[in-house]
């Protein structure tokens, strides 16, 4: 039995993989990016409420009737937490439950949890954030070559994947830089689809009650004229991007 620490719990998803999903958010992620919505998932330490699987487990089975898609687990950044989310999944299959994991990619290291976790996974939702290095570390703080790797160890794998794309002036707007993901994904074979996420600024009050500074405070969503010039960028590499 493992214990981990949840954010919160969605039993009733409609938007984080594939039917109704019961959805889990763990508290914790090492990446900041700056238009991050739910910037109260940050602290790994604090914050959320200690679980073990089993109980998510049990909570899971009640509503089992209504989830049609199976359970998802995101955050924050799952991967820190890889033995309680390895678990979990390993308790899901027994029951038959259809396990997806939504995650920035973001491991330092590739440790038997983790190895665990993805032989109980049936699919992922990867955040690629940007392709271009110095872009990356400007709006996540980070470098974007652990989810890279990561990316390629799905691929290995033959797990399915999607993958997910914040569409956001200033940063990733320009297709150029979609261009550069297709070509990055285009041969790996387990990528079904590429999904776009226009950029909103729904999360923009959670930095304010943390009181820290939320910088794209005047950035507007994508038109869809920026959005179709994107898409088209993966549709030249035979890649299906919807938003
Ligand atoms: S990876 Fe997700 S949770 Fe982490 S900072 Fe970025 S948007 Fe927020």
């Amino acid at each position: 039995m493992s214990e981990g620490r949840v954010h919160s719990i969605d039993s009733f998803g409609t938007v984080d993989g594939p039917g109704i999903r019961y959805v889990v958010f763990m508290q914790g992620c090492l990446m900041r990016c700056r238009y991050c919505h739910n910037r109260d998932t940050w602290d790994l330490r604090h914050g959320g409420k200690l679980m073990d699987h089993k109980q998510v487990t049990a909570d899971l089975l009640k509503v089992r009737p209504y989830i049609s898609g199976g359970i998802t687990v995101t955050g924050g950044e799952p991967l820190l937490q890889p033995a309680f989310v390895a678990d979990l999944f390993a308790e899901c299959h027994q029951h038959g439950i259809h396990t997806c994991l939504d995650s920035n990619g973001f491991a330092k290291k590739i440790t038997p949890d983790i190895e665990r976790l993805l032989d109980h996974t049936d699919l992922v939702l990867l955040d690629i954030k940007h392709m271009d290095e110095a872009l990356h570390r400007k709006l996540t703080l980070v470098t974007s070559q652990h989810t890279k790797h990561f990316a390629e160890i799905l691929s290995e794998r033959k797990i399915p994947t999607w993958i997910r794309y914040v569409v956001v002036e200033g940063y990733t707007v320009d297709p150029h830089y979609a261009s550069m993901l297709a070509e990055f994904i285009q041969p790996m074979k387990n990528i079904e689809k590429v999904e776009l996420l226009p950029y909103h600024g729904l999360g923009a009050h959670k930095w304010q009650v943390l009181h820290d500074n939320y910088e794209l405070k005047n950035i507007k969503a994508p038109t869809k004229e920026q959005l179709i010039a994107i898409q088209a960028e993966f549709s030249k590499k035979s890649l299906t991007a919807s938003y």
